[in-house]
């Protein structure tokens, strides 16, 4: 061969340049390796989905006619690293070139970037995913400081013409944030659609993991439901079009507990497909246009433009904000917050029934929605000033669709303001108020809702005061914030008082909740 092409597990991409042409001089390379399994303890799912994943991708390949060479981790355990293997490979296989495309990761990019080869050539090239080009972010944010993500969305459904009628957005509006956004009444609860899952097989994968001991997190059931092939993805997608997208808006910020399909609801969990590339973006947001335009569609403009914004917006500024702040921007620690994890983050054990449903079920799926992600698990580190790295580690570990590029601007910026304010204007912080708006959780729990002191108060509330008096300066400087503060200041001191004590009550033994 005279060309060696690496394919990273994230890069499973068929309509990339590189495959539309086959060349028997050019031997691609997709490898299970322990420096990815050991970066952070993963969900046992998660590792399953990427390998079984990056196995059908290269069978895909073969069958397409392109030589393809597809380690394992018994191939690959006699090398310290990629850049061994990769070395290893180019020397083995004569190769004047070596190719690789832009990984999303910092870490990646770092490493491949650092490689050098005797008489070999090496380029890169871009992943063919994305919808902004990297070397556009620029001319829309700024690194180093908040961009609002309004303003680059629109600029995106301009520069896209998505949702537009001419210069103006269709039905008139940007946003329709206030037609969505409901809590699930009992007769919408039953009307939840099963979600798709899927039966693969991935004992030998489980076996393999076993055998190599890598550690992970999370049940590991003998059939996995994540899609792990474009064929999979593709029904993934065309499901979500069909049963969920008329309702997607409208229950996105809805959580309950009283459904076989509580863990998923009306989310697409398509983030999986598209972090792996199986889906492209483009594809995802015209598949979603489409269901919407057909003939008596029961999609309204609120459900789609709640969706594309999803996609075109936050997906794309996430990623923009990630490569314009690396590689500094995880450094941060705002809120000087140094607190461990609980250890209930790792079983699910805890009192506080909205933390034990988000917690267990990410355990046992590998993936909960945005809103329990970023208002329960979420909110509660950020109250309870939980250390940025602990609680990233728990995020990128757990999360089928985690990866760096895009966990990091999510946890430490949106969820823990630890960024202070680079993705967020103010914190994402809430009281147990919030929560029992949107899910039927505080119903069934140990804690009252209604309570901010005595032993059975909901931590929630005593929690977010005592953040918002800690955080009063700096929080006081957004208006939307400061205008809580006239609550807060209604209060005599002595329940003022209180209410501190009680918060450092439970900061004093946080796995006592
Ligand atoms: P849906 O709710 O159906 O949304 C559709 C799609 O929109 C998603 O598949 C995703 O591609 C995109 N999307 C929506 N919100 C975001 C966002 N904030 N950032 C990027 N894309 C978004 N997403 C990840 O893909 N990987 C992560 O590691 C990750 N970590 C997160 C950590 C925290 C603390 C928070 C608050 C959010 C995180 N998110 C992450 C964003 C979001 O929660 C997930 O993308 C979403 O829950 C995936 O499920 P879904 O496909 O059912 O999404
Ligand atoms: Fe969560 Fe508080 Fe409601 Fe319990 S009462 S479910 S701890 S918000």
């Amino acid at each position: 061969y005279t060309m060696l092409r690496l394919i990273l597990g994230d890069q499973l991409n068929a309509k990339h340049h590189w495959y539309q042409s086959t060349n028997p001089d050019v031997l691609y390379v997709i490898a299970e390796l322990k420096q990815e399994t050991d970066y952070v303890v993963h969900h046992q799912q998660k590792i399953c989905a990427f390998f079984a994943a990056m196995e059908n991708f290269a069978k895909a390949l073969q069958q397409a006619g392109h030589e393809v060479l597809h380690l394992t981790l018994d191939d690959t355990e006699s090398y310290t690293d990629l850049l061994q293997l990769i070395a290893s490979l180019c020397e083995q296989y004569q190769c004047q070139g070596f190719e690789y495309q832009q990984p999303d990761e910092y870490r990646l990019s770092e490493q491949l970037s650092s490689l050098t080869l005797d008489g070999v050539t090496i380029q890169t090239t871009d992943t063919d995913h994305f919808l902004l080009p990297l070397t556009e972010i620029d001319q829309y944010l700024t690194a180093g400081k908040h961009n609002r993500m309004e303003h680059f969305y629109r600029a995106m459904r301009k520069r896209f013409n998505i949702l537009m009628c001419e210069e103006k957005p269709e039905g008139g509006k940007w946003n329709f944030d206030q037609a969505n956004r409901n809590k699930l009444k009992p007769t919408d609860i039953a009307a939840i659609p099963q979600p798709l899952m899927f039966t693969n097989d991935v004992s030998d994968i489980t076996e393999r993991l076993a055998r190599h001991s890598i550690s992970t997190i999370g049940f590991s059931p003998q059939y996995l439901l994540w899609p792990v092939s474009r064929k999979q993805s593709q029904a993934l997608l065309e499901h979500f079009c069909r049963y969920l997208l008329p309702h997607f808006g409208r229950f996105q910020d809805a959580m309950t507990t009283h459904s076989d399909s509580a863990w998923s609801l009306y989310h697409a969990r398509l983030s999986f497909a598209l972090n792996a590339k199986m889906l492209h973006p483009m594809q995802v947001i015209q598949a979603a246009m489409n269901a919407y335009q057909q003939p008596n569609s029961e999609i309204n403009i609120a459900q789609v433009e709640g969706f594309v914004r999803q996609i075109l917006g936050w997906r794309e500024f996430i990623r923009a904000v990630y490569w314009l702040n690396m590689p500094h921007y995880g450094e941060n620690n705002t809120l000087s917050a140094n607190r461990a994890l609980p250890a209930f983050f790792w079983h699910g054990k805890t009192q506080m029934q909205c933390m034990s449903y988000a917690i267990k079920q990410s355990l046992e799926y590998s993936y909960a929605h945005h809103i329990q992600r970023l208002m329960v698990t979420g909110n509660f580190c950020l109250l309870t000033e939980i250390a940025p790295s602990e609680v990233e580690q728990w995020y990128l570990g757990i999360y089928i669709d985690a990866i760096e590029w895009v966990e990091k601007p999510n946890t430490l910026g949106m969820a823990l303001f630890a960024d202070g304010g680079i993705v967020a204007t103010k914190p994402y912080a809430a009281s147990g108020a919030y929560i029992n708006k949107m899910s039927d959780y505080c119903a069934s729990c140990h804690y009252d809702v209604k309570k901010k002191v005595g032993s059975d108060a909901c931590p929630f509330n005593s929690l977010y005061w005592r953040f918002m008096a800690q955080h009063r300066v700096l929080l006081a400087k957004n208006p939307r914030v400061g205008m809580l503060f006239m609550h807060w200041d209604k209060l005599d001191d002595s329940e003022q008082a209180a209410i501190i004590a009680q918060a450092e009550h439970y900061l004093n033994d946080l796995d006592a909740l």
